[in-house]
């Protein structure tokens, strides 16, 4: 017979290949231990990116001797009682843990149970020793030392102790924003890294590890629908990251790397985000356990609803509800970020004799620092107002608005007062100064009409008295006479006119004849280009709509009275989503009187 069973040493160790890749996989499998049997504290300690050394401590149920005896063997587990997959209300299941980490480093454990006495064992390479009377109060510690040392071929594959640390930082993080009411302590190389208390408030344990500023402007996100619940926080979309790795996701209480959550989140913000720009949100799902299969995944970090049409309705729904709800507002990072660029384009000229080198190189002045290019616009706008000729370069409105009444400044935009450089109009409010950019502002506003009208008949169209020709390639034209249909629903009535050329018959009417045609034509050809196929109309629809408005709205450069100021201060309050343009960027900043006034130097 040429077929054999594998030694048992030899199974663990193909198994622990699966189940703990690197060091933060095994160090989360140990932590989540100590969550399921109910700790209230854990510390983690951590020598050279794990590799070294482990040691997790926590102050749970712990073990018995014969409980202690079995947990490192394989498949024994204390948290199935009924054999039931489908209804798994702990994090850990399969009994495989300490098993596939015991295969493949030095294991001890020592465990105290309440009222019990307290034991340890350890276990090389699968080699268990006997169960020893230990001294330890009530609670598990366990020590990992050598991980993969009886598996080099792993431990070749391992990176930088840095980057495993990172991992294993970021494993706990995800842990500690599920379970707030757990305190969390990690150290690395005898450095404190992370210091969680004990909270009752979910959003203090996300804003200390996300930030304040993740505490400031995440709305609160609740939602209900068919025994399923949604809760945790949504950044303001002005609260943008370059990349989706600030979107923590959770079902049940597991941190998952869900495709299906993931691309609800991108469909939430679409219409107010860039694409390239992700929001920051850290969302808890809750569904009953007979409907999601969370053993799919040897990390367990992915998940299978049996209903995923519902869990998509319910979190797109629930954040786009949430966003509409605060669209008008902007993160705080924005006037922040306003103020920290007018205090350091300031700062060159303080006395150097103040011991004060200048915080910012002069290239902040134009724009060029990497926080103020996210907001293009406002970057030039501070360096445009703070370069060295402002007499020369600053243009009020002819006759500056009267001083304005207690009414007109009770709005939260509050009453126009000026427009400067043509683009940005300067309004007061009771407790500060807003600053809105025009253009983005207008754009948001034709934007979200356009929307109305599509949702209600269709946007209105107004024909052109002469055709306009527009050269192009055949690619280009194949692609946008497909849906030739759709771009009819938007106004916009093309047909093919002989090679290489279309003819436009009609624009949408909301662009008031102000539009070039031609341009607006190229700009959607290129939208179709960059989006691939049509199977998202709704995406491509906005999308396309988001292009037209920029388009139709107010370029800057185009001076407005008083009157006209204020009309969009007032349509901007009350359009939804408003504080933001079509591409994410703020519409405007709110700086208020106190920040000024501590610019300064009066407070
Ligand atoms: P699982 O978590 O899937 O049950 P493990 O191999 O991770 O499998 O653990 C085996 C068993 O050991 C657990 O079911 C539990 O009873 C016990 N155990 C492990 N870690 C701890 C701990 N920190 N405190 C108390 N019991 C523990
Ligand atoms: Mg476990």
């Amino acid at each position: 017979m040429r077929i054999r069973y594998l030694p048992e040493t030899l199974i663990n160790q193909i198994a622990a290949g699966e189940v703990v890749e690197r060091p933060s996989a095994a160090l989360k499998e140990l932590v989540e231990n100590s969550i399921d049997a109910g700790a209230a504290q854990i510390q983690i300690d951590i020598q050279s990116g794990g590799k070294s050394l482990m040691v997790i401590s926590d102050d749970g149920d712990g073990m018995s001797a014969q409980e202690l005896a079995a947990a490192v063997d394989r498949h024994a587990t204390s948290k199935l009682p009924d054999d039931d997959l489908l209804n798994i209300k702990n994090l850990g299941f399969r009994g495989e843990a300490l098993a596939s980490i015991a295969a493949v480093s030095r294991l001890k454990i020592q465990t105290r149970e309440k009222g019990g006495e307290a034991y340890e064992i350890t276990v090389e390479a699968g080699r268990k020793s006997e169960i020893k009377p230990s001294s330890h109060p009530r609670g598990t510690r366990i020590e990992v030392r050598d991980l993969f040392y009886a598996t080099p071929a792993r431990l070749k594959f391992l990176k930088t102790e840095r980057a495993e640390f990172m991992a294993i930082k970021d494993t706990i993080q995800r842990l500690a924003m599920a379970y707030p009411h757990v305190a969390f302590s990690l150290t690395h190389d005898g450095t404190k890294s992370l210091n969680l208390p004990v909270t009752l408030d979910p959003k203090a344990r996300l804003a200390a590890i996300l930030g304040r500023e993740f505490g400031e402007n995440a709305i609160d996100i609740n939602a209900q629908r068919e025994g399923f619940s949604l809760s945790g926080f949504a950044g303001l979309p002005t609260l943008h990251r370059g990349t989706a790795q600030y979107q923590y996701l959770f079902v049940n209480g597991r941190s998952v790397k869900d495709k299906l959550i993931t691309g609800c989140v991108r469909a939430a913000y679409m219409d107010v985000l860039h694409r390239g720009r992700h929001p920051m949100v850290a969302l808890f799902l809750t569904v009953p356990s007979e409907l999601v299969d969370v053993n799919v995944h040897p990390a367990k970090a992915e998940v299978r609803f049996q209903d995923p049409a519902l869990v998509r309705g319910l979190i797109i729904s629930a954040l786009k509800h949430a966003i509409h709800e605060h669209g008008f507002e902007t993160s705080s990072t924005v006037s922040t970020q306003a103020l920290g660029a007018m205090r350091s384009s300031y700062s060159p000229s303080l006395p150097l004799s103040r011991g004060s080198a200048p915080a910012v190189q002069p290239s902040y002045y134009r724009g060029g620092s990497p926080a103020s290019a996210a907001y293009g616009n406002l970057a030039e706008a501070q360096s445009m107002m703070y370069e060295p000729e402002p007499t020369a370069r600053y243009e009020q409105y002819e006759e500056a608005p009267p001083a304005p009444n207690e009414e007109q400044q009770s709005y939260p935009l509050g009453a126009a007062r000026a427009q400067i450089h043509e683009n940005y109009i300067v309004a007061q409010t009771p407790e500060g100064m807003v600053l809105v950019d025009q253009h983005a502002a207008h754009e948001r506003l034709v934007y979200e009409r356009f929307k109305a009208q599509v949702a209600e008949s269709g946007v209105e169209k107004q024909g052109l008295l002469t055709p306009e020709i527009i050269e192009m390639d055949e690619d280009s034209i194949s692609n946008i006479l497909t849906h030739q249909s759709v771009f009819a629903k938007l106004g916009l009535e093309l047909e093919p006119f002989g090679q290489g050329a279309l003819s436009v018959q009609s624009v949408p009417a909301l662009l008031g004849g102000k539009a070039d045609i031609k341009k607006l034509i190229h700009d959607i050809a290129d939208d179709i280009a960059e989006h691939g196929n049509a199977d998202m109309l709704e995406e491509k629809l906005n999308e396309i709509l988001s292009t037209m408005a920029c388009h139709g709205s107010v370029r800057s450069g185009r001076r407005m009275n008083g009157d006209e100021m204020n009309a969009l201060l007032r349509e901007m309050e009350k359009t939804p989503l408003s504080g933001q343009c079509n591409h994410g960027r703020p519409t405007y900043i709110h700086l208020s009187l106190k920040e000024i006034e501590k610019l300064f130097g009066r407070r």
